[in-house]
C-alpha cells in the first residue's frame, strides 16, 4: 500500500456535543486497513428524562465490528466520564487498557465489581515514557485538573504530532503533585503540532483558574471560624480537595471523619500512590459520635444531591452514625453539574430548615475551583503547543462554538467543529470530515444494556406522564361476550370531578364499546382491540383531560 493516501483521523463516539461519555477513536491507515486507538471510555449519568436509567454509555458498535483493528484503550484520567464505561464495555473489545497507576487502581476495582477483572488486560503507564501502538507513539504528559494523575496525550503519528489535552486547567500551585508540564508542552510545540484536540468545558468563561491553594486557604478560614460541626462535601475523586480539608482540619484542631464508600475507596487509592501520607488521618463514621462538635470535620459525598449519598441521608436525619444540628455548617466545596440543580436545592432546603448554615462557592467564598480551563488558561496552552489546527471536544455544542470563536481570535485559523459519529481527517491537512459511523447512546437498565433510542425508556417516560389502563375481555369464537370485562388503571386519578370512581367510568365505557360492536365485528380481535382502545382513551380524555396508554387483552374461550 502506498504511504501517500493513508491518513490520521479522529472519530468521536461520545464527548463531542455533550459533557460526558468521552470516547474518542483515533485511526491511522486507509479504509478497512485502518488501525484504531481508543482514548477514554466514559459514561454519562441519567436524569429526569431517563427514568430508571442512571448510567448512559456511548454506542460502540462501529469499533466492536473492527475490534481486531483496535490496538488499545488509552485512559487520560480516572473520572467517571472517562473510565466509567470500561466495566460495561471493555470485555467486548479484547483490547489492552492503558492508564496511570491511580486510574488503574480504580479501574481494577470497577472491573472486579463487574467480574470482568480476568478478561481485560490493564497496563500501567508512566508519564514521560512513551509507548507504541501500531505506528503511533503515545506519551502521557502530566497536567493539572481535579483529581490525581490527569494527562494530556501526545500522539506522534507518521503525519505529525497531535495533542489530545484530556481534561485540564492550569494550576501553578496544585495541592498534590505533579506540576503542569509547561516545559514538555513547549518542547512539543517547538517540534510542531498538527492539531490540538482540546477540552471546551469552560471555553465561554473569561479569566484564569483559581488554584487549589486558594481554596485550601478559604476552607481553613471558614473551618477556623466555625463554632459547631463542619461538613464539607465535594467530588469523591478530588484527592487534592480531600487533602486540603485534612490540612485545614489539622490547622484548626479538628479530626476528619469520612462518610461515603466511593470517597473512602479514592482515599485508599491515593494512599497507595503516595498522594496522602500517614499524617493525614481519616476516621471512620462510627467515631463521629465520640468527638466534640467543635473538633469535627465531616468529609462527605453527595455534593450533587445524589439521593443515596451520605449528605442526603444526613439532611434527612436518616444516617445511622452522623447527625447535624442547628448552628452546624455545611460547605459545598463543589459546583452543581447542570441537571443536578433541583436535587442540590432540595438538600440545601432540608438542611436550612433545620437551622444548619450553608456555604456555597461564590467569588467571595472561594470554596471551589473548576478543573477545566477558562479562556486565560486556553490561551496559555495554545501558546505552549502552537497548534496548526484546533478541534474542540469535551463540551456541549455551545461550549465548542465558543471555543472555536476564541481560538480563531487567538490566531488559530483552522478549526473543525465535530459531532459524535463524524470522522475527521486530521492530517495530512486540511482537516475535513471524510466519513460517518453509527453513534448514539446505550442505557444501562438494571442488569441489561439497551438502546437509548427506541428502547424501553421511551415507553417509561410516556407512562410517567399519563399512566396505563389494562382491560381484558373474554369472547367466544362466534363473537359472544363470555363474562364481564376486567380493568386495571395505574397512574390515573382515583375519582372523576363528580366523585365517581374512575375505574367504574372506564369499565362502563368498555362495556358500551363492546355493546356497540356487531357480533361479526367481535369475531375479529383487531377490531375489538381498536374499539376498546379508542373508547377508553375517549372516556379518560373526557373525565380527566389526558389520554393514557391502553392495553387490551382479548381472550377467546
Ligand atoms: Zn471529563
Ligand atoms: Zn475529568
Amino acid at each position: 500500500m502506498s504511504g501517500n493516501n493513508r491518513d490520521f483521523v479522529l472519530l468521536p463516539l461520545g464527548g463531542v456535543g455533550e459533557i460526558g461519555m468521552n470516547l474518542y477513536l483515533y485511526g491511522w491507515g486507509r479504509g478497512d486497513e485502518r488501525q484504531w486507538i481508543m482514548v477514554d471510555c466514559g459514561v454519562m449519568f441519567g436524569d429526569d428524562r431517563t427514568p430508571g436509567v442512571e448510567v448512559i454509555l456511548p454506542d460502540i458498535s462501529f469499533i466492536e465490528a473492527r475490534k481486531d483493528k483496535l490496538l488499545g484503550i488509552v485512559i487520560t484520567h480516572a473520572h467517571e466520564d472517562h473510565i466509567g464505561a470500561l466495566p460495561h464495555l471493555a470485555h467486548r473489545l479484547d483490547a489492552p487498557v492503558f492508564a496511570t497507576k491511580f486510574a488503574a487502581i480504580l479501574i481494577r476495582h470497577k472491573l472486579a465489581e463487574a467480574a470482568w477483572e480476568d478478561d481485560v488486560e490493564l497496563n500501567i503507564v508512566t508519564p514521560g515514557r512513551p509507548f507504541v501502538l501500531g505506528e503511533i507513539d503515545i506519551e502521557y504528559i502530566p497536567v493539572t485538573h481535579s483529581l490525581p494523575e490527569p494527562n494530556s496525550l501526545l500522539l506522534r503519528t507518521p503525519v505529525g504530532n497531535v495533542v489530545h489535552t484530556g481534561d485540564w486547567k492550569i494550576d501553578e500551585t496544585p495541592s498534590i503533585p505533579p506540576q503542569f508540564s509547561f516545559e514538555r508542552l513547549r518542547e512539543i510545540g517547538d517540534e510542531g503540532v498538527e492539531a490540538l484536540v482540546c477540552d471546551s468545558t469552560n471555553a465561554h468563561r473569561e479569566g484564569e483558574s483559581l488554584s487549589e491553594q486558594d481554596v485550601e486557604k478559604s476552607l481553613e478560614r471558614l473551618i477556623g471560624e466555625a463554632r459547631g460541626r463542619v461538613a464539607v462535601t465535594t467530588f469523591s475523586s478530588h484527592v487534592g480537595r480531600i487533602k486540603a480539608v485534612s490540612e485545614a482540619a489539622r490547622k484548626t484542631g479538628r479530626e476528619v471523619i469520612v462518610a461515603g464508600y466511593s470517597m473512602r475507596r479514592v482515599i485508599e487509592a491515593a494512599r497507595e500512590c503516595g498522594y496522602l501520607d500517614s499524617s493525614h488521618t481519616f476516621l471512620e463514621e462510627d467515631a463521629y459520635g465520640y468527638l466534640p462538635r467543635d473538633k469535627t470535620v465531616l468529609l462527605c459525598t453527595g455534593s450533587q444531591g445524589e439521593a443515596r449519598a451520605a449528605l442526603s441521608r444526613v439532611a434527612d436525619g436518616e444516617h445511622p452514625c452522623i447527625t447535624l444540628e442547628e448552628g452546624d455548617l455545611v460547605i459545598f466545596s463543589s459546583f452543581t453539574i447542570p441537571g443536578n440543580e433541583k436535587a442540590v436545592n432540595h438538600i440545601i432546603n432540608r438542611l436550612a430548615a433545620r437551622g444548619i448554615d450553608i456555604i456555597r462557592n461564590t467569588p467571595e467564598t472561594r470554596v471551589h475551583t473548576s478543573g477545566h480551563p477558562p479562556r486565560g488558561d486556553l490561551k496559555r496552552y495554545y501558546e505552549l503547543v502552537r497548534p496548526r489546527r484546533l478541534i474542540p471536544m469535551h463540551g456541549e455544542m455551545y461550549h465548542m462554538l465558543e471555543h472555536v470563536e476564541f481560538a480563531r481570535a487567538q490566531g488559530i485559523t483552522e478549526t473543525a467543529l465535530l459531532e459524535d459519529g463524524k470522522m475527521l481527517r486530521i492530517a495530512p491537512g486540511p482537516a475535513k470530515v471524510i466519513g460517518e459511523a453509527p453513534s448514539g447512546r446505550l442505557h444501562v437498565d438494571g442488569k441489561l444494556i439497551v438502546p437509548a433510542e427506541n428502547g424501553p425508556v421511551r415507553a417509561r417516560r410516556k407512562l410517567s406522564f399519563v399512566g396505563v389502563i389494562v382491560v381484558s375481555v373474554a369472547l367466544d369464537a362466534k363473537g359472544g361476550v363470555r363474562g364481564p370485562a376486567q380493568l386495571v388503571a395505574d397512574g390515573l386519578p382515583e375519582y372523576a370531578a363528580d366523585g365517581e370512581v374512575m375505574e367504574d367510568i372506564l369499565l362502563d365505557a368498555a362495556d358500551d364499546a363492546m355493546d356497540s360492536l356487531s357480533r361479526a365485528r367481535r369475531r375479529n380481535d383487531e377490531a375489538v382491540i381498536e374499539a376498546l382502545r379508542r373508547a377508553l382513551r375517549r372516556a379518560a380524555m373526557l373525565e380527566w383531560g389526558k389520554k393514557p396508554v391502553v392495553h387490551v387483552l382479548v381472550q377467546r374461550v
